[in-house]
């Protein structure tokens, strides 16, 4: 997370600063592309500085700033293509935020993270989802309001659970990851899925584990949260111990899930997920386990 970043609504009197450009085109990232490959932001006054080819800027908010000595003000806009094939000058790349990591500051690209996720809701709530009147934005709050009807909708986000799952088997503790049919790669993780109207996240929990793979689970604990943008979960990740039952996978998902030891890991998700960071907390407390015992 970025600590230094301040949320608004409202720009600053003064515009003509050079501020942070986030602009997307669907879940790419506008950025500056060195020879090095090395990603950078637009900073500028106005995109209107920028030549960006056969692209222009729509729906531009102003969503607060980062307060270092001075004030780096931040916006988020849409890049829409004017023509079918369109092109963008040399040094500039419109690229996947999941393909920035390495690349760029992580701190930034949990930023760019949020810019997005305005993005999207404002290209999806143009009209009134009661009865289709072109919204407005509210000048001081991130809400779309209806003229016609007085509908509000707020950034949507979609809260997730995702949990570790340990057990003590024959040869030492083991953890549970699966393989989602989904991915192409040969990846395992932990077992996640969304939150239903009406449940809380430990029923979730349950329900998703019983769901996935037949077992049941005790003693649920909160382990962290993080915003995952693609398009606008809330992962509520979660450690738990097995309790009772057989694996049994629900096939429509999965297409393996098994037990595995710190020692026996097979390949799993990069660094930038809470998966990975639930996988590696299970991995490390085994490492500490074996050095205390040998
Ligand atoms: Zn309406």
């Amino acid at each position: 997370m970025n600590e230094n970043f301040v949320p608004a609504t409202i720009p600053p009197d003064n515009r003509a600063v050079p501020s942070l450009w986030f602009l997307f085109h669907k879940f790419d990232l506008l950025v500056f592309l060195d020879e090095q490959g090395q990603a950078a932001l637009p900073r500028v006054v106005s995109p209107a500085a920028l030549d960006l080819g056969d692209f222009r800027v729509v729906g531009q908010q102003y969503f607060g700033y980062l307060q270092n000595k001075t004030r780096l003000h931040c916006y988020a806009g849409e890049l829409v293509p004017e023509q079918g094939d369109p092109n963008l000058p040399d040094g500039l790349a419109l690229m996947h935020l999941r393909r920035l990591y390495g690349r760029f500051d992580e701190a930034m690209l949990w930023l760019a993270g949020r810019a997005v996720q305005l993005v999207d809701w404002d290209r999806t709530h143009q009209f009134c989802g009661r009865c289709g009147t072109p919204t407005h934005t509210a000048p001081n709050e991130r809400v779309k309001q209806c003229p016609h009807c007085g509908h509000t909708s707020y950034p949507r986000l979609s809260p997730a659970v995702i949990v570790q799952v340990t057990r003590e088997g024959k040869n030492g503790r083991e953890i549970l990851l699966a393989r989602n049919k989904r991915n192409q790669l040969p990846m395992y993780s932990v077992l996640a899925g969304f939150v239903e109207p009406g449940e809380t996240l430990e029923t979730c929990v349950r329900r998703e584990i019983r769901e996935e793979v037949n077992l049941e689970v005790k003693n649920i604990r909160y382990f962290g949260s993080q915003p995952w943008p693609f398009p606008n979960s809330l992962m509520v990740a979660f450690t738990a111990e097995y309790a009772s039952g057989d694996i049994v996978l629900e096939e429509a998902e999965l297409v393996d899930a098994q037990w595995f030891r710190a020692d026996n890991l097979p390949l799993y998700p990069p660094p930038m997920s809470i998966a990975h960071r639930l996988i590696e907390d299970f991995r490390q407390a085994e490492s500490m386990a074996v050095n205390a015992n040998s």
